[in-house]
């Protein structure tokens, strides 16, 4: 060592001076993230010691290695101090005089210009001198493990800095940020324990947090004899072997990183080896209703240092609706999201990712049926969505998608059209409402077949993805062709009296009617409109354009009577009077089990109701 590196005057060379203010004034929103870095400086630190120990190069003993971070209010400091490698005079002067200096000008001139949302992802790589952005002024305390002196580095917001002896007894390093009057905020308890949180759970060496301010005081003295605990939890689940994982800590894990109280349905854990090489661990969250938004949340880490959120270019944006952490090491962080966007790697994690919650899904169909039917209505809406958003993964999991039948059992589509071979080939029929159409639905029942429930929000734009992905098979609803449906043997009886009767109690000349003869003959008779026009009329709705008149049903309506009714059979021999108001009730009883009435429609069926009460 020689007295020039130690007692050492310099300065930033003139270039280099502009990062300061560039530094200061910059990524505004994500000013939090210099504490990682400073944090994960003293992790590295600790974890290359150990890893000399454990190569024979150095030893330790015992020694029980640690990081703290505390805050001084009175001297406005905050302190990070690790028991780590340490640095000599000369790495100081290398490492942090040069090469990190030299990093974060790179990483300042590479991003200067590019807007914050387009910025890199998580920020990652500005390095030690990100404490710049909240610091007027950064102390460094450092002693190497191989006993050289003490080293105290001081540098300003100018890039002045000066280099002298130091006292420290113990290898490691202490930075020491003198907090600007600006961000007084990072003097605060609850900000640094809320950063510490988010950024440094999983850091992989016990970090404690020492709080000087009056109320920790107290807070200390009451839980005198409780030892102290880490922010920390250095060995996150997701480094474990997922066959060494309980159920247990998997729902303990994911109460305490996401703090939801309700359980995870399931989990996957993704274990990838080589050339992959990334661990996580991805929940499939409860929801309480359909109409909750599905807003999941997957964490990034680096080496168990968090990145950010939500990064949809490592995880497509279908799956952010889960919960999940997962750590890529091997993921370029000091980039842009566009270059992201072009990455190989990046898109090699994300499909394996996506073919992992495939597997997931096909293999609890296959295998652990009973607990997957318990799930399904849970999962549905998220499984409907992926499907459309990716093709690929809607080939993965086609035949894991369960029907759910009226009668309240599953089947899988290939399932449910194999039963179907019979009755209604390659077709589905559905009811979107089971109170509604009740009616339909017990038609159905009674000869036999069944009946898939649709009734969620997003099923209607998921029956027409499956049409577009299968067009071999069709999707109706129970009310639109019963007839056809359930084969009923149509009739050319001479019925031209009635279906004038029908026409002009409906009040809609363009009403269609026909008559057949059904197996049950308890319903007489049946309002129907084609797949096509109801579609037509709701996607009108869906887009605001008041869809049509339903109160005259102008286009496909049709009437069908059931000539197998005991009712209409006696029809024939009412007085004329009778027949129409029979006949006017009858329609209208049609159209309730149709549809919702209009208020006028409402106020006819009740006084007839009325009426019909007091024949009695
Ligand atoms: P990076 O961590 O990405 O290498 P930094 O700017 O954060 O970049 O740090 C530059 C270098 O300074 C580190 O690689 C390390 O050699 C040294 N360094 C920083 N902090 C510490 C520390 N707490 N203990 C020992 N060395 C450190």
């Amino acid at each position: 060592m020689n007295n020039e590196t130690i007692n050492k005057k310099g300065g930033i060379s003139v270039e280099t001076a502009h990062i300061f203010p560039v530094i200061k004034k910059w990524l505004y929103s994500e000013k939090d993230i210099f504490l990682r870095e400073i944090v994960s400086n003293a992790c590295d630190a600790v974890t290359k010691l150990k890893r000399l120990s454990s190569l024979g190069k150095y030893d330790g003993g015992d020694e029980i290695y640690r990081v703290e971070v505390s805050l001084d209010k009175d001297a406005k400091t905050l302190t990070v101090s690790d028991n780590g490698i340490g640095m000599t005079a000369e790495e100081l002067d290398r490492y942090i005089c040069q090469i990190a200096l030299s990093g974060a000008l790179e990483f300042v001139e590479k991003y200067e210009g590019d807007n914050k949302n387009n910025g890199i992802i998580g920020h990652f790589g500005l390095g030690f001198y990100s404490s710049f952005m909240v610091s007027e002024k950064v102390e460094l305390i450092t002693k190497s493990y191989t006993g050289s002196s003490a080293i105290h580095w001081v540098c300003n917001t100018e890039g002045e800095y000066e280099t002298t002896l130091g006292e420290r007894a113990e290898h490691g390093t202490t930075v020491i940020m003198h907090i600007s009057d600006e961000e007084i905020v990072y003097l605060e308890a609850y900000k640094i324990r809320e950063i510490l949180d988010r950024y440094c759970a999983f850091m992989p060496v016990e970090i404690y947090f020492i709080d000087d301010s009056d109320d920790a005081e107290k807070k200390k003295e009451d839980d005198a004899k409780e030892e102290p605990k880490p922010v920390n939890d250095t060995t996150p689940l997701w480094l474990k072997n997922p066959s060494d994982c309980t159920p247990e800590e998997y729902k303990e894990f994911y109460r305490k990183v996401f703090h939801d109280y309700r359980e995870p349905l399931f989990w996957i854990h993704v274990n990838a080896d080589y050339p992959l090489n990334f661990r996580g661990i991805l929940y499939f969250p409860k929801l309480t209703n359909e109409y909750e938004s599905i807003e999941g949340q997957v964490k990034l880490y680096y080496n168990q240092v968090f990145v950010a959120d939500n990064i949809k270019e490592v995880i497509p944006e279908y799956l952010l609706m889960l919960k999940g952490v997962l750590d890529c090491p091997e993921l370029p962080l000091n980039v842009s999201r566009s270059y992201l966007q072009n990455n190989t790697y990046v898109s090699k994690v994300s499909a394996h990712i996506v073919k992992k919650v495939a597997d997931k899904l096909n293999s609890l169909c296959n295998v652990s049926r009973e607990e997957y039917e318990k799930v399904w209505n849970d999962i549905r809406t998220f499984v409907e969505y992926a499907c459309m958003r990716d093709r690929k993964f809607y080939d993965r999991v086609k035949d894991s998608m369960l029907l759910e039948l009226t009668d309240g059992s599953y089947l899988t589509l290939p399932d449910y059209l194999a039963n179907a071979k019979d009755t209604h080939e390659n077709t589905v029929y559905y009811t979107s409402d089971k109170a509604a159409q009740v009616q339909y639905i017990s038609m159905f029942e009674a000869e036999g077949i069944q009946v898939a429930l649709f009734e969620k929000q997003l099923d209607s734009q998921f029956l027409s993805m499956m049409e577009s992905y299968t067009p071999e098979t069709k999707y109706l609803r129970i009310d639109a062709d019963v007839a056809n449906a359930l084969k009923a043997s149509s009739e050319n009886a001479d019925n031209q009296a009635l279906t004038e009767l029908f026409l002009k109690v409906s009040g809609n000349e363009n009403l269609k009617v026909e008559f057949a003869a059904f197996k049950d003959g308890s319903v007489p008779v049946l309002l129907t409109i084609s797949e096509e026009s109801r579609r037509m009329d709701e996607m009108m709705k869906l887009y605001s354009m008041g869809g049509m008149n339903m109160g005259a049903y102008p286009l496909d309506a049709k009437l069908t009577v059931n000539t197998a009714s005991p009712l209409i059979q006696k029809l024939e021999s009412m007085t004329e009077e009778k027949k129409e108001k029979t006949a006017s009730y009858l329609y209208q009883l049609s159209l309730l089990s149709q549809r919702k009435l209009s208020a006028d429609e409402l106020q006819k069926f009740l006084s007839d109701s009325y009426s019909v009460l007091d024949l009695l």
